[in-house]
């Protein structure tokens, strides 16, 4: 998708840029908002892997952005465009996240500089494991230290490796399996995880759209339903976003893949589209579509609300004019160049930002870390407990009242919350009440001009009360 190294830089700067806007609303000094920018480690691997008869030098990072909280917590990529300043922005990003949602971990990322289409999967875990153990050797792993998760290019099956060497590294850590989240559920991993950043994308921008004034002032009306909407990258994150937005109520007008877009105004089914990629391998010809050969085309088709879920810096000076959307909602990480952020801002677009948008992954990640340290699974203590209460209730309802609630009604009521219930639920309220905080900080702090700076100002105000309060600054 033609991202230079030069767009990396910027993206790093970006980032720093964004930092600097909001601080001037902070009342931190200037020492402990440069502690608070700072990246405080960083490692560079280089190792060697033996592919088919050849060996290669794989390069790899891990950087540790705030230790102000501990572990570091934080993705692990697999791109061809991996590099140092690209790590450090998205580590830095995570930092910024964690503190918004209320999750007490510093920030941290890894890349891996890899295109992994090109591997077996036999290979892909070489690689992991190996870079797993560099990560052992240099101190950058462990439940107390450091907690990979996925990101762009990984998911639960190289978590899973990665969880298997940590442990057999570390075979007397009876805490072993919280050295990375995201896992397959039979590894550790926690029920929600998977759907988590897209289900966290939907819930939060759901929010933003429950707001009338906001709502008015795009020219919309509240609510999910009839709205039209285009998702970029069918991914993790971009697929069970524009899952849960199709069910409840809006239109997929268009899809959007790194080798061609789609576009039907009268709405599109994703399970249909990703069976249809499946088949042809893209998602272009598919039924009633017009095609777009060139991805980066489909961002400036007419929609309600446009969902960035692939990669960084799509949305630049030179095509952030010509985007129609009234909402974008950054699903991935840093998708808008702090320039094309100033000229949508002036075009009145409401940018739901990145370090609040994507954090149902990070929120659930924590959720499943806590269940690894208790060791137990969540509902597993007050399931039946709550069950039995709720029908005594009834009977005491039904014989007080000498009305009988229905047999659907019973089980219905009856149902004690299951793992996946808990974490939804909490998932859930993370976004609602996050969304309100920084909402409220750009509708009271005076000057601040757009969501990203107000989310900024949020995740500065408590990291800098929890530097203050660490003593470091005597
Ligand atoms: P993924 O690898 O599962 O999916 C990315 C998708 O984007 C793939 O289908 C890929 O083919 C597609 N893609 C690549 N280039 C594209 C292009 N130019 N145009 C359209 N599509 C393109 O990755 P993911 O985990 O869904 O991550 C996507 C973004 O979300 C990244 O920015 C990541 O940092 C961010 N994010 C992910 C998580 C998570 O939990 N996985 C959490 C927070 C943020």
């Amino acid at each position: 998708m033609g991202i230079t190294n030069t767009a990396n830089n910027s993206f790093f700067e970006s980032v720093q840029r964004n930092f600097d806007k909001a601080a001037q609303f902070t009342r931190f000094d200037h020492g402990i908002l440069a502690q608070i920018k700072a990246c405080n480690s960083i490692l560079r691997v280089k190792f060697p892997v033996k592919i088919g008869e050849s060996i290669e030098v794989i390069e790899a990072y891990r950087v540790q952005h705030s230790h102000h909280k501990l572990p570091c917590k934080g993705g692990i990529r697999f791109s061809m465009e991996v590099d140092q300043e690209e790590v450090m922005a998205l580590a830095a990003l995570m930092t910024y996240k964690c503190a918004i949602v209320n999750v007490p971990f510093g920030g941290g990322k890894g890349g891996i500089k890899i295109d992994s289409r090109k591997y077996s999967d036999f290979e892909l875990e070489k690689i992991t494991r190996r870079y797993t153990s560099e990560l052992c050797k240099k101190n950058f792993i462990g439940p107390g230290i450091d907690v990979p998760a996925p990101d762009y290019g990984t998911g639960a099956r190289e978590m899973s490796w990665i969880v298997d060497t940590y442990s057999s590294l570390n075979p007397n850590n009876i805490d072993a399996q919280a050295c990375v989240t995201g896992k397959p559920v039979s590894q550790g991993g926690v029920r929600g995880r998977t759907e988590a950043t897209g289900l966290g994308v939907f819930f939060g921008v759901r929010e933003a759209c429950s707001f009338q004034e906001d709502m008015e002032k795009l020219e919309l009306t509240t609510g999910i339903a009839g709205k039209r909407i285009i998702v970029q990258g069918l991914g993790n994150v971009g697929y069970h976003a524009a899952k849960y937005f199709q069910e409840a109520g809006a239109k997929l007008v268009g899809l959007i893949e790194y080798n061609g877009a789609i576009y039907d105004e009268n709405g599109l089914d994703v399970d249909q589209v990703q069976a249809h990629r499946q088949a042809t391998g893209g998602i272009l010809n598919y039924p009633g579509a017009i095609n777009f050969s060139d991805p980066a085309e489909g961002l400036e088709q007419p929609c309600d609300i446009l969902i960035p879920a692939a990669l960084e810096s799509v949305i630049h000076k030179d095509n952030a004019d010509r985007i129609q959307a009234k909402i974008i909602g950054e699903a991935a990480n840093g998708p808008l160049t702090s320039e094309a952020d100033v000229i949508l801002n002036n075009k009145g677009i409401l940018v739901i930002p990145d370090i609040y948008l994507n954090a149902g992954g990070v929120t659930v990640s924590y959720f499943e870390w806590l269940k690894n340290l208790s060791h137990v699974r969540y509902g597993r203590l007050e399931k039946r407990f709550e069950e039995n209460m709720y029908n005594e209730l009834i009977d005491i309802i039904e014989s007080t009242t000498g009305k009988r609630v229905s047999d659907l009604e019973r089980k219905t009521i009856l149902r004690g919350p299951d793992e996946i219930d808990l974490v939804h639920s909490g998932l859930e309220d993370t976004m609602i009440g996050s969304y309100r905080e920084i909402r409220d900080i750009y509708k009271n702090r005076e000057g601040v001009e757009d969501l990203r700076t107000a989310a900024f100002i949020c995740a500065i105000d408590k990291i800098g009360v929890a530097y203050e309060e660490l003593g470091i600054f005597p």
